[in-house]
């Protein structure tokens, strides 16, 4: 079961998208200087896809569905990804910030943005050109491309 504490419409994280990012709980990953470690904890209320739908419909206007984490339930996850292609097709993009280095074949075939790597306090976080993060985007006729200097500001 994934399980989120929160939603909210964001700008920066996925460029030129109306994102709505969704906070989800019970990270696998212990990053050491975590900007959110109660995410750590399985908590918030479950994610079923109704519920997602809902957050959508609230939130008239979004092009990009952004989960902020994976939580541990990777089949589950699969099958809000599924729902999002049956719903709104090719209509709504869909993200992923993991603090892992890679992702499964699975995501890689049917996310349209990912954000790889955790955090580590010394390379600090996207938006520095020293950070260990990644950041891919899939192209419509030339696949995945790493476009992580987009983010830098120093
Ligand atoms: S992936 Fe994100 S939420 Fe999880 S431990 Fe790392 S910084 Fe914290």
């Amino acid at each position: 079961m994934l399980k989120y504490t929160d939603a909210e419409i964001v700008f920066e994280e996925i460029p030129d998208e109306v994102t709505l990012a969704i906070n989800i709980s019970n990270c696998p990953h212990h990053c050491i200087g975590c900007h959110s470690p109660y995410l750590r904890d399985d908590i918030g209320e479950p994610l079923y896809g109704d519920t997602l739908v809902n957050l959508v419909e609230k939130n008239k206007g979004v092009t990009c569905i952004l989960f902020m984490g994976e939580g541990k339930d990777e089949e589950h996850l699969f099958h809000l990804i599924e729902l999002i292609r049956h719903l709104w097709r090719k209509n709504m993009k869909i993200g992923l910030y993991t603090g892992a280095n890679n992702v499964s074949p699975y995501l890689w075939e049917n996310l349209d943005y990912v954000k790889t790597g955790p955090y580590i306090d010394e390379y600090g976080p996207l938006n520095k050109r020293t950070t260990n993060q990644r950041f891919y985007k899939r192209f419509p006729n030339e696949g995945w491309k790493e476009i992580t200097s987009v983010f830098w500001r120093d």
